[in-house]
């Protein structure tokens, strides 16, 4: 029996409406987005899904400053299944994947990158999970870190090992963003509106029964990686304070370490004057354990502050993205 789902099977199962939406977040993408609606719309072709009631693209234009959304555009004159959203301003993938999931319409949705990293081909085995296998989200990660530079990958491993350590949701090596899931688990996604958005935490927290696809890490058919050693910093940063309290609990963990050290410390001091009659000494010790106890509190002041940074901005309760147009 083959693993992928076919047009007899998939229009029999849904006679009307739109099957497939396809959500792709796009910033400064002019170079890739004809490759990637070419590849995909091949893979469209295949499962019979041409028409504009039976499947549909969603461009989220990100605020990009190059011809993207001209390009977008002309891909919506020549083909009606084309629809986009695009941003006032640059919002961050994470925005725009929200943005896209709220305008589709589909029984399911993929959501992939503009680049072709993430292989169209493998959208037929993947709705063949949903739909035959009872999935409710079929997920992807990359076997190997290959042709990455090796300080990232170094970085990128030790990330995931403290996300696995910290959070509470399990979070997958090399898991790509790209994903098919059904309606039920879209809905769910889009419920969290939390304003730091971390998708790589918010799949698994939201649960449901995820079959999960590996393949090879492919390069970017065009353009270039929007992601700065900065940006991923910031980004784990956000991942770790969205999904895990327990940065918190071990700054109080070592303060009371530091408290009970420091008292072992006192009775001996006091001992050893009691029976010595110890003279002053000591001097630069005391400088040393003074800036160590003062860097420590700073270091879990900032622990702090990044948890009331994030209150701060969910508390003011602005919109995820602004949307400057769509159609
Ligand atoms: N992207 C976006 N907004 C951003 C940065 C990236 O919408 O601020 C999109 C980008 O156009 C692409 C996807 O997110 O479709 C993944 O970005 P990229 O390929 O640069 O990341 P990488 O694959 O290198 O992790
Ligand atoms: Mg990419």
């Amino acid at each position: 029996m083959s693993d992928e789902v076919n047009i007899t099977e998939l229009q029999g199962k849904y006679p009307d409406g739109i099957v497939l939406s396809i959500v792709v977040p796009c910033f400064n993408e002019e170079e890739v987005l004809n490759i990637f609606y070419e590849e995909t719309g091949k893979v469209l072709q295949q499962l019979g899904l041409q028409d504009e009631q039976r499947a549909e693209f969603i461009f989220v234009d990100d605020g990009s400053c190059d011809k993207t959304l001209q390009v977008i555009k002309q891909l919506r004159n020549k083909d009606k299944r084309v629809h986009y959203v695009s941003f006032s301003r640059n919002f961050g993938k994470e925005a725009a994947l929200y943005a896209g999931l709220c305008n589709a319409r589909g029984f399911y949705t993929a959501v992939m990158d503009a680049d072709l990293q993430d292989p169209p081909a493998l959208l037929p085995q993947m709705l063949h999970a949903l739909i035959n296998e009872g999935y409710d989200c079929a997920a992807s990660k990359r076997s190997t870190r290959k042709n990455e530079p090796v300080i990232r990958s170094f970085f990128a491993r030790k990330f995931y090992k403290t996300m696995q350590g910290l959070s509470d949701v399990p979070v997958v090596d090399g898991a790509r963003d790209f994903r098919l899931m059904n309606k039920k688990y879209r809905e769910s996604v889009i419920a969290l509106k939390e304003k730091n958005r971390f998708t790589k935490g918010i799949f698994p927290w939201v649960g449901f029964n995820t079959k999960w696809f590996s393949y090879e890490n492919i390069e970017r058919a065009a353009g270039k990686t929007h992601w700065s050693f900065w940006k991923l910093f910031l980004y784990a940063i956000d991942g770790i304070v969205g999904f895990s309290t327990k940065p918190l609990a071990s700054a109080a963990i070592l303060g009371f370490c530091g408290t009970f050290i420091s008292l072992l410390f006192i009775i001996f001091i006091v001992i050893r004057k009691i029976i010595f009659g110890d003279p002053v000494q000591g001097w630069a010790s005391l400088v040393c354990i003074v800036i160590f106890l003062g860097s420590m509190q700073l270091f879990c002041m900032g622990i702090l502050g990044v948890y009331i940074a994030k209150i701060y901005i969910e508390v003011k309760n602005r919109p995820i993205y602004i949307a400057k147009e769509q159609e």
